[in-house]
């Protein structure tokens, strides 16, 4: 079986890529590297260089796979509202482009990385796959917008699909084998490492007055190693049952931005943060109920836990910053 891994060379990506080899299925990586790295292609991979915005590209490598995995997107919640366009064209354009490729190319399969942020504010907690959708951030809704493409396609094009909707992903390979540090990290678990390393003066917690036991956010945090599992198992249900499916993945437990302040600190050493105001659009807290995956697919986080998450990334960071050792 050969799988077709957009966006491979990414953070998620090479995690996918690892788990797909580790279940001896072959894999072709596309990626245009804008956010990708070369330091993520293993050696066993076929790699293609290009951009979803090349459809005939896409066509090409294509030729002779089974499934595709896609997780080729712009992520950056904040960025996404003051640079719609380049969403709208790489997110859903992209994946317009991918789409008719497989059509074209009949090619039936596809897991597609969606995310959490096409709930909006939550009308109730946890969350579960029938609560309602409704973006508050246009990154949102371009996820949203491509799973109702994927419906279309599966009713007029019979491209089964399973769209992920990822929670907080977190952590980095425990064994060191995948090594590309993320570029450019949004997130709160890299930028509390971006201050213990020195990058940061000081990292931010954002909003300390929310609605939850210690006033800071809560969310659920899933390592990135579960979530790659996760896609091989959605791929062997794809080709097996040729049911599409929207899957939330979540450990279906919270932590606080203080918690994760307050373990990173004991398990690594102190650092540098501050109280700040809300950062807008953030809902109190965002957790997940992951029953449907664990029936659907077998799939449960085992990688997941508080401890492991932060260690995971402070070894990687430990890595590329020595001197922090
Ligand atoms: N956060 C924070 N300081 C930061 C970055 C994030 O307090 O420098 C908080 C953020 O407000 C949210 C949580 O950490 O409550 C997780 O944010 P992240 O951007 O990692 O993921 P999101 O939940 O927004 O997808």
């Amino acid at each position: 079986m050969k799988i077709l891994v957009v966006g491979g060379a990414g953070y998620i990506g090479a995690h996918v890529v690892k788990a797909l080899l580790n279940a001896g299925i072959s894999v072709r990586v596309y990626d245009d590297l804008s956010t990708g790295q070369k330091i993520n292609l293993f050696p066993q991979i076929e790699f293609v260089e290009n951009t979803i915005l090349n459809e005939k590209a896409l066509e090409e490598a294509l030729t002779d796979v089974d499934g595709v995995i896609h997780l080729a997107a712009k992520k950056a919640v904040g960025e996404s509202m003051t640079l719609p366009e380049i969403y709208a064209t790489n997110n859903i354009t992209g994946t317009l482009n991918l789409l008719n490729a497989m059509a074209k190319k009949n090619v039936k399969n596809i897991v597609f990385s969606s995310s959490a942020a096409v709930y909006g504010t939550p009308q109730y907690t946890k969350v579960d796959e029938a609560h309602p959708v409704n973006p508050i951030n246009f990154y949102g809704f371009t996820k949203l917008e491509i799973e109702r493409f994927l419906e279309w396609y599966d009713r007029l094009k019979d491209i089964k699909f399973i769209a992920l909707r990822y929670f907080n992903a977190v952590g980095y390979d425990e064994t060191g084998t995948v090594q590309g540090l993320e570029k450019n990290p949004q997130n709160l678990l890299p930028i509390i490492m971006e201050t213990i390393v020195g990058i940061r003066e000081k990292m931010l917690i954002f909003g300390t007055d929310y609605d939850t036991p210690d006033g800071t956010c809560i969310r659920d945090y899933i390592h990135v190693s579960d979530l790659a599992t996760a896609h091989v198992s959605a791929l062997n249900y794809l080709l097996k049952e040729h049911k599409s499916q929207v899957l939330n993945l979540g450990t279906e437990t919270g932590h606080s931005v203080l918690e994760m302040v307050k373990r990173t600190e004991a398990l690594i050493k102190p650092f540098p943060h501050e109280n700040a105001p809300r950062r807008p659009g953030d809902p109190a807290q965002l957790t997940a109920v992951a029953h449907k995956a664990h029936t659907l697919l077998g799939w449960t986080p085992t990688h997941s836990a508080l401890d492991n998450i932060i260690l995971s990334t402070w070894a990687l960071y430990q890595k590329h910053f020595p001197q922090n050792r």
